[in-house]
């Protein structure tokens, strides 16, 4: 495939310098659907994780407003730890239990503050793409005994080129030289790779063993794999990502003294 024109992607001295550039901004499209972002606001996020700046997207493809909270200095930067995160409304916001995705978030948004700089792309993809509505009906599904592959059919479940597609452009936008991506997925990194994103490591994404994934460890221990949780529910890996906990029998724990 030929890679996407970035030649209106000019390095700028600051974050919200990519505001005005991007006005002007008009390009062939990333991936099959011609997809093209534009950096359209930044502002400060503080946020409980550390400090953020928030960018906020257009793009031409789904009316949907794509987010990076970006740490540190990522213009021109190389080797940008980067983290894509779909959108998870039950999982992220209201902590639901049936998927890892709050867990998922939390670790990588911590785990980008402690770097010189980092991004996470926050894509408002919720359910895999499939979106709010057609995700609950998925989770009903399975409530009444559906099969967990055809609930997760149901869930949508499936390689989506938008995904890289927004993901590869908006990092292009950001001036990345090069990202290592924080995931367990390979396929995340040759996807970007696609669009011509230089990825020169992939971190493992390894949620520390705490309260709130005892689940996992239980059901690690207990089922050999099988994700039901202790109410019954299936739980499933929304992200894509295959779930990586760190070792039960370590637990880190908060002294006080
Ligand atoms: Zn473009
Ligand atoms: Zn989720």
């Amino acid at each position: 495939m030929t890679l996407p024109c970035t030649a209106t992607l000019t390095p700028v001295r600051a974050l919200v310098d990519l505001v005005e550039r991007d006005k002007e901004h008009d390009c062939d499209g990333f991936g099959a659907h011609a997809i093209c972002v534009k950096v359209d606001a930044v502002a400060d996020l503080p946020t409980r994780f550390g400090r953020f700046r928030i960018v906020a997207f257009w793009n031409n493809r789904d009316g949907k407003e794509h987010i990076a909270l970006v740490h540190g200095d990522v213009l021109g930067a190389e080797n940008v730890v980067t983290r894509l995160h779909s959108e998870c409304l039950t999982g992220d916001a209201l902590g639901s239990l049936r998927c890892d995705c709050r867990d998922q978030l939390g670790v990588a948004l911590e785990r980008i503050a402690a770097e010189p700089c980092g991004i996470l792309l926050y894509l408002r993809q919720e359910g895999r793409g499939i979106g709010l509505l057609n995700k609950v009906r998925a989770y009903s599904l399975q409530d009444s005994g559906l099969d967990t592959v055809d609930a997760n059919l149901a869930l949508g479940f499936r390689d989506d080129e938008r995904d890289y597609a927004v993901a590869a452009h908006a990092l292009a936008s950001l001036t990345v030289k090069s990202v290592q991506l924080l995931t367990n997925n390979p396929k995340k990194v040759t996807e970007l790779e696609r669009y011509g994103i230089t990825v020169t490591a992939r971190i493992p994404h390894v949620i520390p063993a705490n309260e709130h994934n005892r689940f996992y460890l239980e059901t690690k221990a207990n089922r050999s794999g099988h994700f039901i949780d202790l109410d019954g529910k299936p739980h499933v890996a929304e992200q894509g990502d295959p779930v990586v906990v760190a070792s039960p029998f370590t637990p880190k724990r908060v002294t006080t003294e």
